[in-house]
């Protein structure tokens, strides 16, 4: 079972209340089994949302606002929900400080990246789910 980035397959959940459907996930997706999560929305943050980035090993909105404990509960949350599905494998979006697998954003909000991992994904990596972005799909 694979879980996917609800915004990758067109759900309204990106912080600006959009989403970055992405027509090589759902070509990867034809014939197999996935579910569809957003770790934001499932800690209770809105959609549209200020922008958060990653700092140190905090979280902190545009406005400064620390939002370290919704990105862990998301983190938490939609590891459950691997566990309950079975998922083995997550396709997860680029450079989201949920989501991202190899970087992220420096914390800046200058749109400078760093390497490093989102909230989400490095708490499925450390589950041992295999994870994947988007742009490792592009051919
Ligand atoms: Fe997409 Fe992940 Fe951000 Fe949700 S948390 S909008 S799934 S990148």
């Amino acid at each position: 079972m694979i879980l996917v980035s609800g915004c990758l397959l067109g759900v309204n959940c990106k912080y600006n209340g959009g989403n970055n459907d992405n027509a090589a996930v759902h070509k990867f997706l034809e014939g197999k089994e996935y579910v569809v999560f957003c770790p934001e929305r499932a800690s209770g943050l809105l959609a549209p949302r200020l922008p958060s980035e990653i700092r140190g090993n905090k979280v902190y909105s545009k406005a400064g606002d620390d939002v370290t404990a919704e990105f862990r509960s998301g983190a938490e949350k939609a590891l459950a929900f691997c566990k309950a599905h079975g998922v083995t494998q997550a396709i997860l979006k680029a450079r989201s400080p949920s989501c991202g697998v190899r970087a992220v954003y420096d914390g800046t909000f200058t749109g400078h990246v760093v390497p490093g991992m989102g909230v989400t994904a490095q708490l499925l990596a450390e589950n041992g789910i295999e994870l994947l972005d988007e742009e490792d799909l592009v051919t």
